[in-house]
């Protein structure tokens, strides 16, 4: 299943988005990648916190390059959430992007293989909610 087909897919469920977490799912609406980046120590993070977990500084929500590496991956075949499975077997993988940040996400398509490239995909994640999320395909372009 490609990222395309997944987002018109029904019933998705849709986060409660905490003050912190704004930024980030503006970011996936416009087709970017955000990254919590300290103004006074330049540390990049994720997930958002609102304020640098270094020193305290107030943080920009820096747009990502959108791609990362696979660090670690499981295959759920099967779960309680009606949603989720009727998308199983899919891959949840640990991605490292460049940005020197680590994110949980959801890997589209065949099983990955470690320090295998993959891209970011943004898309609603019901339709009609507001709420648009990202999902990862390999990079085997
Ligand atoms: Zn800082």
């Amino acid at each position: 299943m490609d990222a395309a087909t997944y987002f018109k897919l029904p019933g998705h469920p849709v986060p409660e988005i905490l003050p912190e977490w704004a930024p980030f799912f503006d970011g996936c609406r416009d087709g970017s990648l955000r990254i919590e980046t300290c103004r006074d120590c330049g540390r990049t993070q994720h997930f958002p916190r609102g304020q640098c977990m270094r020193c305290g500084g107030a943080v920009d929500h820096v747009a990502a390059a959108g791609q990362g590496t696979i660090e670690s991956v499981t295959t759920v075949s099967y779960t309680k959430d009606a949603f989720f499975r009727t998308v199983a077997p899919y891959h949840y993988a640990l991605i490292r992007l460049p940005e020197r940040v680590k994110m949980t996400g959801l890997i589209l398509g065949d099983a990955p293989q470690i320090d295998e490239r993959v891209v970011a995909r943004f898309g609603e994640l019901s339709e009609g909610s507001g709420v648009w999320g990202v999902v990862w395909e390999l990079d085997r372009g």
